[in-house]
């Protein structure tokens, strides 16, 4: 059997290497490190595949969430709602600009913003939501943009982990997640579903004035060479960076397809375990994952594991050579960087218990049956003995 990996970026490489490699030494070639026409290029190609209006390419998907806050103009002092249980890069942009972080509860199935705690979260001074599509599974966006609609509130999509995801509207609509909100955000970190071989983000929105500022924003507030409008930042995709991206974004729908049906082979095997609960799509009923749509597009694959010692599963398996991951061990608001007394332990049952329950399988486009069949086994003969 092949060394089970979290992630196996050597393995997908190795099915694109000879582009990969000429599009990079063409790059080499043309000297065009920065702004070159592989970056529009790639700008193109992922407006035309996400369905969005504009895309701004920039140097990771922390940037991107900093710039899309610094383009929607929130001054200090504005609150911005978002997820207990997500990276701290969601919450710590909030924080570096004097913005107020309000971190709420999420939901115990989908691992999601839980939207009533939402709605119980705003106050006169609240300015944005920041819905984070965690794992790869869409965030509810319908109730989402109602509030924020009743509101006026901004709708932040933090997009870095459902890349290719589809959301469908109760009125039946689809819509490739990142495309909802008034702005988005994603990130090309290697380990993503789109990566690229360094770091790399993106900013998508439909609106045309919201793309003007943060095409100025990205490059040190410029909209004309030299005349400073804005406060801006320095953060631009290289070219290097784009044409990875360019080589790998057809594949993506069949990348996301291979994370779906490893999913699809993981639940399968650990079905009617009342101790292992499988994630759940957003349009499927019950625990199975969706055969039809991309409503998930299982950037993690993430259990929760009921009446067990977690913990001693995470060393079980890594006894084992099977790599895995606990994401996230803590919750936000008991980091020491975001603790704030308003925050109320009631609040957060939750989070709280995900952290202790959650153990995220090794999910990349390269595993084969045998790596899977291992897996899975030895997740449920530890159960067992437990
Ligand atoms: C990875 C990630 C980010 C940050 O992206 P970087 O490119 O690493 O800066 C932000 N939010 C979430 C939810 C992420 O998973």
């Amino acid at each position: 059997m092949k060394k089970i990996q979290m992630v196996d970026l050597k393995g997908q490489y190795e099915h694109i290497k000879d582009r990969v490699n000429a599009s990079v030494l063409d790059v080499i070639e043309s000297t065009a490190f920065i702004n070159g026409p592989e970056v529009h290029q790639f700008q193109k190609e992922l407006e035309e595949y996400l369905d969005v209006k504009h895309v701004i390419p920039c140097a990771n998907g922390t940037d991107a969430l900093q710039i899309a806050m610094m383009g929607l103009g929130l001054k200090p002092g504005d609150e911005v709602i978002t997820a207990d249980f997500t990276f701290a890069a969601t919450v710590e942009v909030i924080a570096l600009l004097g913005l107020t972080p309000v971190l709420v509860d999420v939901d115990p199935v989908t691992f999601n913003i839980d939207v009533e705690a939402i709605r119980n979260a705003i106050t006169p001074k609240t300015k944005a939501i920041v819905p984070v599509h965690l794992f790869g599974l869409a965030a509810d966006m319908d109730s989402i943009m109602e509030i924020a609609t009743a509101h006026d509130l901004y709708v932040i999509e933090d997009n870095a982990q459902g890349i290719g995801a589809t959301y469908t509207s109760k009125a039946g609509s689809k819509k490739k997640v990142g495309g909802i909100g008034h702005v988005a955000s994603t990130s090309f970190f290697p380990s993503k579903n789109l990566g690229c071989y360094g770091d790399g983000g993106a900013i998508f929105t439909n609106d045309d004035a919201l793309a003007h500022t943060i095409r100025g924003i990205v490059n040190h507030g410029m909209y004309i060479r030299y005349h400073h409008d804005v406060v801006g930042v320095n953060s631009r995709l290289d070219s290097i960076q784009a044409t990875v991206l360019r080589a790998k974004l057809p594949y993506l729908d069949s990348y996301n397809a291979a994370r779906r049906n490893t999913a699809r082979k993981y639940t399968k095997a650990f079905a009617g375990n009342p101790r292992i609960i499988t994630p759940t799509g957003f349009c499927d009923a019950g625990n199975s994952i969706c055969e039809v749509c991309d409503c998930h597009v299982f950037h993690q694959y993430t259990l929760r594991i009921i009446d067990a010692d977690r913990d001693a599963l995470v060393q079980h398996l890594n006894d084992h050579d099977i790599p895995c991951g606990v994401y996230y061990p803590i919750p936000l608001h008991l980091q020491k960087a975001y603790a704030d007394e308003r925050y109320n332990e009631a609040d957060f049952t939750v989070t709280n218990q995900l952290v202790r329950e959650v153990i995220s399988l090794p999910m990349h486009t390269e595993l084969d049956d045998e790596q899977i069949d291992f897996i899975t086994s030895t997740v449920k003969n530890f159960i067992d003995q437990q």
